[in-house]
């Protein structure tokens, strides 16, 4: 497999959260380690880290645009939290059901390591939304947490992210389906069908369709078809309301 690993922040003026430690080299530690671990297991890394950046949505769109180019199958965004100096514990954020799968398993080693569970989560970070594959980022547990810094060793968290990727539970990945509850359309873009030309929208009928994944994208779903057999394309638009992800 092909994984884009970004490191967080590490990239003036994109410089992470200051705790007990400071984030840019907490996710340095564990980012480096994650890539080494991954090329021994045989697969393909893209490190999607820019080395600089005019300012913070720069380096963003650098990381996401790296890994759209270098076509990665999967992304990964290494981060440490901070909050209030008492919380503390392992969130990891997902946008797709193929990401949240991953998201679980990774989660699961982090927590195996007696770090709180703060469970998978789902926001619009800039890298989740702008990356055209599944992609992942991950809260390794609090940089000002005393609780979490104590507990913290970049060797183990790294073997556990690996593991939560590469592991054998990924043979476990479900399928999933797409449910039309209405007659609607596959569009190529969120655009109203009758703002596109009529040759680019295609009718589907209620029922139970299989997917590789889906993404939730301004009131529609970007599906991603096993095959082009859906008008020679792999993804489309489909309105929210009309459809369910499974
Ligand atoms: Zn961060």
């Amino acid at each position: 497999m092909k994984f884009g690993i970004d490191i967080g922040h590490n990239c003036p003026p994109d410089i992470g959260a200051t705790g007990i430690k400071q984030e840019d080299d907490l996710t340095k530690a564990v980012g480096e380690i994650v890539i080494q671990n991954l090329q021994k297991a045989g697969h393909t890394v893209v490190n999607c880290t820019p080395s600089s950046a005019t300012d913070l949505n720069d380096s963003l769109s650098k990381r996401a645009n790296k890994a759209n180019r270098e076509k990665v199958d999967f992304y990964v965004s290494i981060h440490f939290n901070k909050f209030n100096g008492t919380a503390n514990g392992t969130e990891v954020y997902a946008i797709s059901p193929k990401a949240s799968e991953v998201a679980d398993r990774v989660l699961d080693e982090i927590v195996g390591l007696g770090f709180r569970d703060r469970g998978v989560k789902s926001a619009n970070y800039f890298v989740l939304k702008n990356t055209d594959m599944p992609a992942i980022l991950i809260e390794c547990c609090f940089c000002d947490s005393p609780i979490d810094m104590a507990k913290y060793n970049a060797q183990k968290m790294a073997d556990a992210i690996t593991k939560g990727l590469i592991g054998k539970s990924q043979t476990t990945s479900k399928p999933h389906n797409l449910i039309i509850k209405t007659p609607t359309f596959l569009k190529p873009s969120t655009e109203q069908v009758k703002d596109l030309p009529k040759e680019s929208c295609i009718e589907i009928k209620p029922g139970t369709y299989p997917i590789v994944d889906a993404h939730f994208e301004e009131g529609h779903y970007l599906v991603e078809w096993p095959d082009s057999s859906k008008g020679n394309r792999r993804k489309h638009f489909v309105f929210a309301s009309h459809s369910e992800i499974k």
